[in-house]
């Protein structure tokens, strides 16, 4: 077996794992932020519920929904990723998480920061599953800004 053959095998397995975790599924009971999001080319879709506390962190992040094995997978990555980091810091990642998505390079210190999550620039070799690796990203990006409307209250 070759390194790539081994490595594709390690990241399809780390996303089989993740797709069936239980950890971040769920409904978040007092948000502060929430959105629906689909993909129709695929059927994903999922509903993210967030909470920030008064610092804006995100003190609590679950999603529910159904889809296939990446985007139920990437949903579950991103919520392990962003818990606890700040909206600011979260942002960060979900940009650099699309930039990668559109074939930006990056260094290897800034893929870095998406931890286990790097395993989705590897779906990044098959355009067609891209929409299901970013959905969640997505999510995140207008849970935040999208639909707040109290943005301007700093
Ligand atoms: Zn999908």
């Amino acid at each position: 077996m070759s390194l790539n053959e081994r490595l594709s095998m390690l990241y399809r397995q780390i996303i089989m794992e993740n797709s069936q975790k239980q950890t971040y599924r769920g409904l978040v009971d007092d948000f502060t932020h929430e959105t629906t999001v689909y993909n129709p080319s695929c059927g994903d879709k999922l509903h993210l519920t967030i909470k920030l506390d008064d610092q804006k962190q995100i003190k609590k992040i679950a999603f529910e929904g159904q889809g296939c094995t990446i985007s139920q997978a990437s949903a579950s990555l991103m919520c392990q990723l962003v818990q606890g980091k700040s909206e600011k810091d979260a942002l960060k990642l979900s940009h650099l998480f699309s930039d990668l998505a559109m074939g930006k390079k990056h260094t290897k210190e800034e893929i870095s920061q998406l931890e286990d999550a790097q395993v989705l620039t590897s779906i990044m070799e098959f355009p067609a599953r891209i929409k299901c690796a970013t959905l969640s990203w997505w999510g995140l990006d207008r849970a935040l800004l999208g639909e707040d409307e109290e943005e301007n209250n700093d």
